[in-house]
């Protein structure tokens, strides 16, 4: 295998054989492809994509590059969720204590910020304490014993996934049906599981605006997740406004204990709802819809989804005081309100844009080694649909200082279309499809 064939081949819209490709990849493993070789291997599958039999190969070079999960001491079964991405979208805070307060095991491996979005690994830091860096038998532990556990991709799990997601986040090659569905899928394969749900999202804050494109990853997902024996279901989620109010790690945080005591913006509710039951679902197939809803809606509304947060929190070394007080939450020492300069109607909320402001106020990574700040970011009040008046609150912007805080708001302001009173703002469904086996059902 010559790298540069490698490359010339792709790029020119051409098949890598299985050889080639998996040689190319544990060449990168082995430090004998450099980064700049595989930087242009990526940028060549984000133009030209991989077949099947390709995104096979690299789901199982993937895969194979590290250590399986070993959850055979958690006595019941265990289901995931990883979501593709988005801006606002802290679920899995909320999610995992309220699947684990149903009765399911959650050992969720998540991500950290990339791209225009927020991680839920940066979320859970802004919690004062909190380790992500758990070992894998402290996090096996804190699942049997506590529910759930929350952790990064360690190095034994998909190496070459973490190496990978690194370089796509600062090489402009995220968006990519493919790497994606490597991405998620070695990493869910890694840890054993007995069910994964997805939440892949679309819209103008999503990797992949495009519905189509969406829905083909989602397709692909659930459809390698059965094949190697991993029931996998997916929800396509409306990523075309922000979820919920808060857009920053620790604001958001903050937003999703809101969730876990009843509180909080509906749509962020629902959506936490509709993923719980999915994965309720999943545990127990015997059990119905309406049943499986039931039981989370119990779990949130009766407080036991809270109090499972509060001992996740504690089992992690983090502030278990933060559920009751989230002001011991790391915040930015600015803040700046945004009014409306206009009368009429919210037409559109730019939701990538204001991902990428959270990057630049530094609530994001610009390179791979950047610190980031978990306190700045936006709360967007404006929703698309709502009629405003002139001196109406959009928003806040949270910032390190006042220059900062001039630039959110500018940011902010240009985000918000206000079109004409009675303008039309069209909106996607906050669930519009969900996949599983074969069917595609439109909700
Ligand atoms: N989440 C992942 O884990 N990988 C991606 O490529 C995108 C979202």
């Amino acid at each position: 295998m010559i790298p540069t064939e490698v490359i010339e081949r792709k790029r020119d819209g051409g098949t890598l054989s299985a050889d080639d490709l998996r040689a190319f990849l544990q060449a990168y493993l082995d430090e004998r492809v450099p980064d700049y070789q595989m930087s242009a291997l990526l940028m060549a599958v984000y133009f030209e994509g991989l077949d099947r039999a390709e995104t096979d190969v690299l789901v199982r070079a993937m895969l194979e590059s590290g250590a399986s999960l070993d959850l055979s001491r958690v006595p019941g079964p265990c289901i995931d969720k990883h979501s593709t991405g988005g801006v606002g979208d802290k679920v899995s805070l909320a999610l995992a204590p309220l699947v684990a307060s149903s009765g399911v095991y959650v050992p969720m491996m998540s991500g950290r910020g990339l791209g225009h979005t927020t991680g839920t690994l940066d979320k859970l830091e802004a919690i004062p304490g909190f380790r992500t860096d758990l070992g894998l038998d402290e996090f096996v532990d804190i699942v049997a014993r506590v529910g759930c556990a929350m952790i990064g991709q360690t190095s034994e799990i998909a190496p070459l996934d973490r190496r990978l997601y690194a370089l796509r986040d600062v090489t402009g090659t995220v968006p990519a049906v493919p790497l994606i569905v490597a991405s998620i899928m070695s990493k869910k394969l890694a840890e054993d599981l007995d069910g994964l749900v997805l939440d892949v999202k679309v819209g103008d804050g999503a990797f992949l605006p495009d519905e189509e494109d969406a829905l083909a990853l989602a397709r692909l997902m659930v459809a390698i997740g059965a094949e190697r024996g991993l029931t996998t279901r997916a929800l396509v989620t409306a990523m075309d406004r922000p979820l919920g109010i808060a857009v920053g790690n620790g604001l958001e945080t903050v937003e999703a204990i809101a969730c876990l005591r009843g509180d909080g913006p509906e749509d962020l509710r629902e959506l936490v709802l509709a993923l719980a039951a999915e994965m309720v679902l999943l545990a127990d197939p015997g059990s119905d819809g309406e049943a499986a809803a039931a039981r989370v809606r119990t779990a949130l509304d009766g407080g036991d989804a809270l109090e499972v947060f509060a001992r996740l929190v504690e089992a992690q070394g983090g502030d278990p005081a933060v559920v009751d007080d989230p002001l011991r939450l790391a915040t930015a020492p600015h803040r700046e309100e945004v009014r409306s300069e206009a009368d009429g109607t919210v037409v559109r909320v730019m939701t990538r844009r204001l991902g990428e402001g959270v990057v630049r106020l530094g609530g994001g990574r610009q390179r791979v080694d950047q610190a980031i700040d978990p306190g700045v970011g936006f709360e967007v009040s404006a929703r698309p649909g709502a009629e405003i008046s002139a001196g109406d609150l959009i928003g806040v912007v949270h910032a390190r200082d006042a220059e900062d805080g001039r630039a959110g708001a500018r940011l902010l302001r240009e985000s918000v279309a206000i079109g004409e009173r009675g303008s039309e703002a069209p909106l996607r469904p906050l669930i519009s499809h969900r996949i599983g086996g074969d069917a595609l059902e439109s909700v």
